[in-house]
């Protein structure tokens, strides 16, 4: 170990912090590539390569509580067990009114955590892929089905994808048939982000905000080590600009799909980054 193995500068206690950060090293339902279970630690990792002060926005997180819980020991676990002890874990911190921050571990960990919020909550899901599949491999929980299961949850009108450029034929129709609600990354890159945060903002009205981001929605020379890399996919100032809109509504938050042994580090930092960034914005917009 040459870092401390937390995520850098939440060095507060469970009980003072707002924000809890925690691992989840799930890949079990990986096809392409494994490694997300990777994700955690090479995130705490490149962590420790920020500044706390932030020069753009003048803020600095030396002012924010947040604590890192550590990671849930699920690394082995079939699906249904691995999702029962994430939901048991986000249920005792949204009885706290603590603000989750998971950090991947592959996208079939997100359902069970927004599965823990009351249920008229808004989802926002960054990612390359609709993940809208009924089942895979004969696994209703396998990652690509992450979204299915959100909507079955808080209700499809209740679910917006960004970013999106890739979707088997079938799941395709049927995301249209549901009518979920997606713009996908050529309308973003013709249009700009902020149409697309207007427009999903109209959708959304003043709900409390849940957002995914799957690592992947950023394009494969931003983010290479991912287990499912496209192309054509969003900048990170994109990502970057879709935190700093939503912070105000936000509740929860996670990063995912981060494969570290797939590049030289770089998408860990930019999950750093971004982790960085929700707590930033989510406080300083209050
Ligand atoms: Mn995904
Ligand atoms: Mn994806």
């Amino acid at each position: 170990m040459d870092f401390p193995n937390y995520f850098a500068d939440a060095e507060a206690d469970f009980e003072d912090s707002k924000f809890v950060i925690f691992g989840v090293p799930y890949d079990r339902t990986s096809t392409f590539r494994k490694g997300a279970s990777k994700g955690p630690y090479e995130i705490r990792k490149a962590s420790w390569n920020f500044e706390t002060f932030n020069m753009i926005t003048g803020n600095d997180l030396k002012e924010v509580n947040f604590h890192d819980f550590g990671d849930l020991d699920v690394i082995d676990d079939e699906a249904e067990r691995m999702i029962e002890k994430v939901q048991h874990f986000s249920k005792k911190l949204i009885s706290k009114n603590k603000f989750p921050i998971a950090l991947g571990g592959e996208h079939s960990i997100t359902p069970a955590i927004i599965q823990s919020f009351p249920k008229d909550i808004y989802v926002v899901s960054l990612d390359a892929h609709i993940d809208f599949r009924k089942e895979y491999e004969n696994n209703k929980f396998n990652h690509a089905c992450a979204m299915r299961r959100v909507a079955d949850y808080v209700g499809v009108d209740n679910v917006s994808v960004l970013g999106i450029r890739s979707a088997e034929k079938e799941e395709f129709i049927n995301a249209k048939k549901d009518k979920l609600s997606y713009i996908d990354s050529f309308e973003i890159k013709k249009n700009g982000i902020h149409k697309a945060l207007e427009k999903t903002k109209n959708k959304i009205k003043g709900k409390k905000i849940y957002l995914t981001l799957d690592i992947d929605v950023l394009d494969l020379s931003y983010a290479p080590g991912t287990s499912t890399p496209e192309p054509f996919g969003l900048s990170s100032f994109d990502v970057y600009n879709v935190i700093k809109f939503f912070s105000p509504q936000l509740i929860g938050f996670d990063v995912v799909e981060v494969c570290p042994s797939y590049d030289y580090g770089q998408t860990a930092l930019l999950a750093a980054k971004f982790v960085r960034f929700v707590i930033e914005s989510v406080y300083f917009s209050k």
